[in-house]
């Protein structure tokens, strides 16, 4: 899969991205192509773009950085899965854990909370996962991309994205 770096308002690099979402940030008006790839174009049936190869974003990265942390954006974190069991679930059927205990002084936080189904959750009780034999999947930390943003791309690249192809 072809990759766009994006660089922040100061020209800082921030991550690299998918080359869908680098058109997205294009066409949104949320970045300006610093760089192309000479060699690779997409095209439409009546336009054709190169491909962005480095992004300069006008948002001030604090904003996209800063990531709230609520119930919905850990589930997007750990893309639906359970973080014990490793299976997918909707949102419904997940709950929030707390890795070490609040019993046992176990935060509320980006780093000591991860999405976990139901029967992991209740075979967990007030234990950590070693002492349950649990392997955590990912382990826990603050998203640097907002997850709500992350999925938002990703709905918006289907619809902007499927008459296009690569030539
Ligand atoms: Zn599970």
């Amino acid at each position: 899969m072809m990759k766009a770096l994006v660089l922040d308002a100061t020209y800082y690099p921030v991550q690299l991205i998918d080359w869908r979402k680098a058109m997205i940030l294009f066409f949104t008006d949320r970045a300006e192509v610093v760089d192309y790839h000479d060699d690779i174009e997409i095209r439409s049936t009546s336009e054709s773009f190169k491909l962005p190869k480095v992004l300069r974003l006008f948002t001030k990265i604090n904003t996209l950085t800063h990531v709230k942390f609520n119930r919905l954006n850990v589930f997007h974190r750990d893309k639906f899965q359970c973080q014990y069991c490793y299976k997918k679930f909707r949102e419904s059927e997940l709950t929030l854990d707390h890795v070490m205990p609040k019993s046992r002084g176990g935060l509320t936080n980006w780093t000591n909370i991860v999405a976990s189904c139901h029967t992991c959750n209740n075979k967990k009780g007030p234990r950590t996962p070693e002492e349950c034999n649990y392997k955590l999947l990912n382990k826990p930390i603050e998203p640097k991309w907002t997850p709500m943003m992350a999925f938002k791309l990703s709905n918006l690249e289907k619809i902007i994205f499927k008459d296009w192809f690569f030539r």
